[in-house]
């Protein structure tokens, strides 16, 4: 039994050395494999490689699957659009703001996927609706409430949002110029004017992208309205 015994201890002992060993020889192939980046003749160093490659993709495949469910939490639209709108009572926001914040203008596209108008060949979320109008028509805030965003975007262009009641927010892009006078704080009626349609920023034409925002949720702003009743109140 004794003997049993010392030669279990002898073999581990062996083995603990071969395994101080194998961590020596794998150190010595980091430092050679550092100084020599290509080595045919270090094995050790390739497959150390292969190890170090697999962990940055696991590291990619993470930040990966960060970045799509941050997108997805992010532009959840006409799905959640109802289950938002209709936590909200009728003569409440959103139910209250304007469907078309404009003196006049031309639906031209919808919420929801779209091919870019940009040129880019891939089916892009639209995160609000745009209205094509002559530069210059007046841009009306949707409902009460108090600009929270008034600056300069190289997308956006000129832009505004207005915070009102309930969580929701409205927001106006690619005005041609803002109201004097109106900044971040400023309390808007609905109905009062603050931008004039134009093209600034990403855009192809003068028109007014506006957008209805709850929480992280992009909801279509004609929530309420019938596909063919659209067409018609925006005639
Ligand atoms: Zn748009």
């Amino acid at each position: 039994m004794v003997a049993v015994d010392k030669g279990q201890k002898n073999r581990k002992i062996l083995l603990d050395s071969i395994r101080t060993a194998r961590k020596y020889k794998m150190l010595l192939a980091l430092m050679i494999g550092m100084s020599v980046s290509a080595c045919a003749t270090m094995p050790d160093t390739a497959a150390l490689q292969g190890t170090l490659a697999k962990a940055s993709d696991g590291i990619r495949g993470g930040f990966g699957k960060l970045k799509e469910k941050a997108s997805g939490s992010g532009n959840n639209s006409n799905n959640n659009a109802a289950l938002i709108t209709n936590q909200f009572p009728s003569n409440e926001v959103p139910h209250t703001l304007l469907k078309k914040p404009l003196a006049e203008g031309r639906l031209t596209s919808g919420h929801g996927f779209r091919f870019s108008p940009t040129g880019v060949p891939i089916p892009k979320k639209h995160k609000g609706i745009d209205y094509a109008a002559p530069a210059g028509t007046p841009i009306y805030a949707a409902g009460d409430g108090v600009i929270v965003k008034h600056y300069v975007s190289k997308s956006y262009g000129n832009y505004v949002r207005i915070e009102h009641e309930n969580g929701f927010y409205t927001a106006y892009a690619h005005m041609q110029a803002f109201v004097e006078g109106q900044g971040v704080g400023t309390i808007v009626k609905k109905g009062e004017m603050i931008g004039a349609v134009g093209s600034t920023g990403r855009s192809s034409g003068p028109h007014l992208h506006y957008e209805l925002i709850h929480g992280n949720n992009f909801i279509d702003p004609l929530f309420e309205i019938a596909p063919e009743e659209q067409q018609a109140s925006v005639k």
